[in-house]
């Protein structure tokens, strides 16, 4: 463990990196729903439209000494500003040691982030930006064929397999469930994923998210927090199965295939 202690200072500047992407993310899940451009205007209250100064924009402090109110016309901030900021920066030191310091381990940070706007965007508006989902494909195939270990070939099979079981279970499930199942964001979503991770951890991927999403239905059913009726967004819970699958797939995978030869 000596060397995760040397790299302490290394994972204090990732943090606080993540942290500041993070609250860039922010910008992009409250803009992109919205068509606004997300360089211009710089950061405003969006119920005074008052500029936010820059000691009151840092990541998860600010947040915290403002009491999670506006400064000017004192409106509530939403509690997911500091969570993705604080998400971001976890995930970065996260990536960071599992995966050591590396060309790879950007990439999967993009992914990361990426996947932190989608589940921000499906929760606040049931969208997942095509602006999100075509660059990352693109880049996807481009950094498997390039600096990932995965490789071009599997990075397009990933992307044909993730997108085209989702595909396939979107146009089934109304015969099946008798409702809309999938919409095209979460088709698209599970294609970038398959690029970026390929085929294993894009079915990982659905495995986990669709238990998870079972878990959480099932419970807030119960709970009456939501009817039976009601739509639950899919993306965010693909996006925690796409982050399990990111850190834990491989040894996931070969737990599973122990069992089997067990
Ligand atoms: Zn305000």
């Amino acid at each position: 463990m000596i060397e995760h202690q040397i790299m302490f200072p290394v994972y204090l500047i990732v943090a606080l990196f993540g942290a500041l992407i993070g609250s860039f993310l922010n910008v992009c899940i409250y803009r992109l729903p919205r068509r606004e451009s997300i360089a211009w205007p710089g950061s405003h209250c969006p119920s005074c439209s008052h500029p936010i100064a820059w000691y009151d924009n840092i990541p998860i402090v600010s947040y915290l000494i403002l009491g999670g109110r506006c400064r000017n016309c004192q409106v509530r901030i939403p509690i997911r500003y500091p969570v993705v900021e604080a998400l971001n920066a976890l995930g970065y030191v996260g990536l960071l040691w599992f995966f050591g310091p590396g060309w790879s381990t950007a990439v999967y940070g993009l992914l990361y982030s990426a996947l932190l706007v989608v589940a921000g965007t499906d929760l606040s508006h049931k969208i997942i930006p095509n602006a999100i989902t075509f660059p990352g494909i693109v880049v996807g195939l481009v950094s498997a064929a390039t600096i990932l270990p995965l490789g071009l070939v599997n990075g397009v099979i990933g992307l044909l397999v993730g997108g085209g079981i989702l595909w396939f279970l979107a146009w089934v499930s109304p015969y099946l469930f008798g409702k809309e199942g999938m919409g095209g964001g979460d088709i698209k979503l599970l294609a970038m994923i398959g690029a970026f991770l390929g085929w294993k951890p894009a079915l990982m991927t659905i495995m986990v998210g669709s238990l998870l999403g079972s878990l959480v239905g099932v419970t807030l059913i119960a709970a009456h927090v939501i009817k039976r009726e009601d739509y639950i967004p899919f993306g965010p819970f693909l996006v925690c199965g796409a982050v399990v699958s990111l850190f834990f797939g491989q040894s996931l995978l070969d737990w599973y295939l122990g069992l089997l030869a067990g």
